[in-house]
């Protein structure tokens, strides 16, 4: 017998969970593309992205996962061969760096120990040696999902205007917008991408890239970007079928409207603090059960930590005994551990999106249940504190 049967609960780090609102508003015969309703809807998605990013400047919806928006971030800007700095501090950090060096960029990288973000004080040192002004941009997760690990997006745009270096800052915020405090704006940052699958709630298959004055001066002398990459004309298109270089993804679109009301009615600061509530009730269950066994977060600090994903280390083959049986007896799955050695020692909970505490506090009770199931060492309480954190404030 397993107790899975009832409604799942994906509580990985994206795909997130969608909202029965945004799965109803695909419910609809395919739409006239060349005028009317569809487009009136389409305008009103771009004033609500922005709010979203902090940012008044410029947005482009892509259909395209997080991989293809990180190569549409550095065509938009680079020229073939340009130099660019990446301040890493996990998997998917890596994985940008990894797309930048396939398209010809030189990249230098400066990489954390993956408990905590590079220090802007390290880029710093980095920026005043390079006197000529041959670093063109500086690129970062501002949450890398694999460790979750949020970056110090305002103390990098401190330490370049520091350095009085021109460089362009550029956020990955896949993981991350929607969930932790992100302003592209006042934190400074030229560039931010991220997708529709994790914080919006969307299924996958949008991206979106932000960027302000400065990164649209540098598109004017980017000579790798194809017309499918292009985000002037997503941005500002003369005709419809130009927002999305062809086809709309037009059920998408609706999903993304749904996903946007419910963050507009919920207002983003309050998104924001429903997350790091959720957070601080996740981090004080693992810390409870890490007094005895093997188990531990990720991340050392807690304002190093994102609100949207959490990664602990309890060792092989515990970590993945554990997530097996979340799933299958209790219909909790969880995310695998990503660019860890080994990955078999790690899990995440991914608590991004549309997540209440109602759905933490089952995670969680799963987690313990199978941890006495399988008898792994934990601390005793470990529900219990999360019941308390929630209960505080
Ligand atoms: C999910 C994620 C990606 C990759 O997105 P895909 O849609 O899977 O291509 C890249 N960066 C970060 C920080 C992510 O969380």
């Amino acid at each position: 017998m397993s107790l899975s049967h009832g409604r799942p609960y994906l509580a990985i780090p994206g795909p997130s969970v969608m909202p029965d609102r945004v799965l109803a508003a695909m419910q609809r015969p395919a739409p006239n593309i060349y005028t009317g309703a569809l487009h009136e809807m389409t305008a009103t998605l771009f004033p609500d992205l922005k709010r979203v990013a902090g940012t008044d400047h410029h947005a482009a919806i892509y259909i395209s996962n997080g991989h293809g928006m990180w190569e549409a971030a550095l065509l938009n800007v680079l020229a073939r061969g340009d130099r660019i700095l990446a301040l890493v501090a996990g998997h998917f950090g890596h994985g940008w760096v990894a797309t930048a060096r396939a398209l010809g960029a030189e990249v230098e990288v400066i990489e954390s120990n993956g408990a905590g973000p590079v220090d802007p004080g390290r880029l710093a040192d980095r920026l005043r040696a390079d006197r000529s002004h041959e670093i063109r941009a500086v690129i970062s997760c501002h949450v890398d999902t694999a460790t979750g690990v949020r970056a110090d997006m305002a103390g990098y745009r401190a330490a370049l205007d520091a350095a009085g270096h021109p460089a362009l800052l550029m956020a990955d915020c896949i993981a991350s917008m929607g969930c932790d405090r992100f302003e592209m704006d006042a934190m400074g940052v030229d560039v931010a991408i991220t997708a529709s699958q994790k914080g919006l709630m969307t299924p996958p298959g949008l991206g979106f890239a932000f960027f302000n004055k400065r990164a649209a001066e540098a598109r004017r002398r980017a000579d790798m970007v194809t017309p499918y990459w292009d985000w002037r004309p997503r941005a500002a298109p003369d005709l419809y079928y130009q927002y999305f270089a062809g086809t709309a993804p037009t059920h998408h679109l609706y999903a993304l409207r749904a996903a946007l009301d419910l963050i507009v009615e919920e207002g983003i600061e309050a998104v924001w603090r429903r997350h790091a509530r959720l957070a601080s009730a996740i981090w004080a269950t693992v810390e409870a059960w890490g007094r005895e066994g093997e188990m531990r977060l990720g991340v050392r600090s807690a304002e190093d930590r994102s609100h949207a994903v959490t990664s602990i280390h309890l060792g092989a083959p515990d970590a993945d005994r554990l997530r097996d049986w979340c799933e299958t007896e209790m219909g909790v799955t969880l995310g695998i551990g990503l660019g860890r050695t080994p990955p078999e020692g790690w899990f995440r909970i991914g608590h991004m999106g549309h997540v209440n505490a109602h759905m933490v506090l089952g995670a969680l009770g799963t987690i313990e249940a199978g941890l006495s199931a399988l008898s792994i060492p934990h601390g005793a309480g470990g529900v219990t504190a999360a019941a308390k954190a929630l209960a505080a404030a």
